[in-house]
């Protein structure tokens, strides 16, 4: 009895194991139609500061799979940037950015919202990646004000002065720069220095064990004074406690996003919420 339990394990084991494999190759398989049939779509996260006013928002892509119902970014923009999909799967989230952008500019109570949407890596090192924001930038009537890139440190593993080159020529237009995640990669500090970002973001996992570790609260609490000493601006993502926002803005923290102001919406549920 006690060899076939040990047996059953190791068949649950391989059947599992086979199951995600499979998984991996049909979601390869049905992301680049779901591209071409547009089943992707941003999501917009509000993003409140110490007035508790909506100042903007970031854009968080969503896949609503026929079979498989919901698949989070988590699991297919990795996926994406191994198979080369994010190249197309990024021009679709900047022109969907670029739309949102415009629609909000059209009504005097959103026309001031900015919009912030993530880059990936590969995505931002596109030869072409500047031209083609500029272009949608320029065809939409976007204020580039409004444009806020998310990039973490995956962007800036290569060659740091081209990343530098392409920043700052935005940069000249007016789009902002976050530094996403921020404190989970390695060697960030460096590139806060020589690179144009506006804006840094405390990454959730700091957040939540921020009130219950005396040590996360430190970090967090030197992430902010780091910020301010650079003349940064710093939002904390992941946000769900009254408590963790009171503790946030006693120490001096500028912007916040998370559950505690809403989940991420479709735009137009997002304007009814403001309303
Ligand atoms: P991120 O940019 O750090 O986004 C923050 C994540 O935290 C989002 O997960 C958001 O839904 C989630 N979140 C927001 N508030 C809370 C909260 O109060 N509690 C908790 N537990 N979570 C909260 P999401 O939407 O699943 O996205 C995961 C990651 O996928 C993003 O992390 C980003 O790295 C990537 N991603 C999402 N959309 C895009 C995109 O359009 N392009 C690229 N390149 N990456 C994207
Ligand atoms: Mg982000
Ligand atoms: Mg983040
Ligand atoms: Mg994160």
């Amino acid at each position: 009895a006690k060899n076939d339990h040990h047996h059953s394990g190791i068949e649950i084991f391989r059947t599992k194991f086979a199951e995600q494999a499979t998984q991996r190759i049909n979601l390869e398989h049905d992301l680049r139609p779901a591209i071409e049939k547009q089943e992707l779509q941003l999501y917009v996260q509000a993003q409140v500061n110490n007035d508790d006013q909506v100042v903007g928002a970031e854009a968080l892509l969503r896949w609503q799979h026929p079979k498989h119902g919901f698949i989070s970014p988590a699991e297919f923009i990795p996926l994406a940037e191994e198979t080369g999909l994010i190249i197309p799967l990024g021009h679709l989230i900047i022109e969907q950015a670029c739309e949102i952008l415009n629609n909000w500019q059209q009504q005097p109570e959103t026309q001031q919202l900015t919009l912030a949407v993530n880059v990936s890596g590969r995505q931002f090192q596109q030869p072409d990646f500047v031209q083609g924001l500029l272009a949608q930038i320029k065809y939409h009537g976007i204020q580039p004000q409004l444009l806020k890139l998310e990039v973490t440190e995956s962007v800036m593993v290569h060659d740091v002065d081209l990343v530098a080159d392409k920043m700052n020529e935005l940069q000249k237009i007016g789009v902002h720069f976050a530094i996403d995640d921020f404190g989970t990669g390695y060697s960030s500090m460096a590139y806060l220095a020589e690179l144009p970002f506006e804006t840094l973001k405390i990454d959730l996992s700091f957040i939540r064990e921020m009130l219950t570790q005396p040590s996360m609260a430190s970090i967090v609490r030197a992430m902010i004074q780091l910020a301010h000493s650079l003349d940064l601006k710093i939002i904390a993502e992941g946000v769900e406690t009254q408590a963790q926002r009171d503790y946030l803005a006693a120490h001096g923290c500028d912007l916040y996003q998370g559950y505690l102001f809403g989940r991420p919406a479709p735009a137009s549920d997002f304007l009814k919420s403001l309303s």
